[in-house]
């Protein structure tokens, strides 16, 4: 059994106290109940990791950045490293279709920044998932192949065993538009034979598979019914503490 998880991607939003008081009240709730004892992690940007660490110290709450460079230090001006961040997290988003496709990051770079994650011991949420122009040109299942094959090179068993992997259609992010259940569970299924492939069923059982995509409190119990949909990673509904809330609590 799979302990799903549920993760929050705040992109460029909320400053650093926009974000303690997003957390202060989700703890609050929280201490309600986590019926489905989901692990729930917060991906939120640099500048609020070191107030956040602080406020989520003892919640059980997990706390993650949304992207690190591939070198371990030196002079890339601007960028943060993985030694960085791992003072104040544990988590990093990595390959989000918003670094693939509006900065231009290809999977060698994924590839790169995903091996230098792991080497500092950060675990890895690795997203994967095909516009709507390769879904309509029937390619869905080559793209998803590359991203994960050409992702997960150089990374052994042992190491790939802290990554999370989310699936995440281009075209159902920040849209209002999902994927149907039955669409989801497709393309799970998909990528968990594909990494027993890469390294063998052992990991492909373990491994948790996220789907993202337009997830909201109403969309949110259908697709955790789903045999190999393990968790979800949300982006505007986790804004929103009561949102977010209920998807834990789904
Ligand atoms: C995301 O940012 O990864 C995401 C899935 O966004 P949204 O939930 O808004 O579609």
């Amino acid at each position: 059994m799979r302990q799903p998880v549920m993760a929050a991607n705040w992109k460029m939003n909320k400053t650093s106290k926009e974000a303690l008081e997003f957390v202060k009240e989700f703890k609050s709730g929280l201490s309600k109940g986590n019926k489905n004892n989901a692990e729930i992690v917060i991906c939120a940007s640099f500048t609020s990791l070191p107030c956040l660490q602080l406020e989520l110290k003892g919640s059980g709450i997990g706390l993650g950045g949304q992207n690190i460079f591939y070198e371990k230090e030196g002079a890339y001006t601007g960028e943060v490293s993985a030694l960085m961040i791992k003072e104040f997290c544990e988590y990093v988003i990595l390959g989000h279709s918003e670094r693939r496709h509006a900065l231009g990051e290809k999977n060698e770079i994924v590839s790169k920044k995903t091996r230098t994650a792991l080497a500092e011991d950060l675990k890895v949420i690795f997203c994967v998932g095909e516009t709507l122009n390769e879904r309509e040109s029937n390619i869905t299942w080559k793209i998803i192949e590359e991203q994960l094959r050409k992702g997960f090179n150089g990374i052994d068993k042992e190491q790939a065993l802290n990554i999370i992997i989310a699936y995440e259609p281009v075209w159902a992010i920040g849209t209002g538009k999902t994927a149907t259940p039955k669409q989801a569970e497709e393309a799970h299924s998909f990528i968990r034979k594909l990494i027993a492939e890469i390294f063998d069923e052992d990991y492909s059982e373990k491994t948790r598979i996220l789907y993202g995509g337009s997830v909201k409190p109403e969309n949110v119990k259908e697709l955790m019914s789903q045999p190999n949909i393990d968790g979800a990673l949300v982006g505007g509904a986790s804004m929103n503490p009561e949102s977010f809330l209920r998807i834990v609590n789904y």
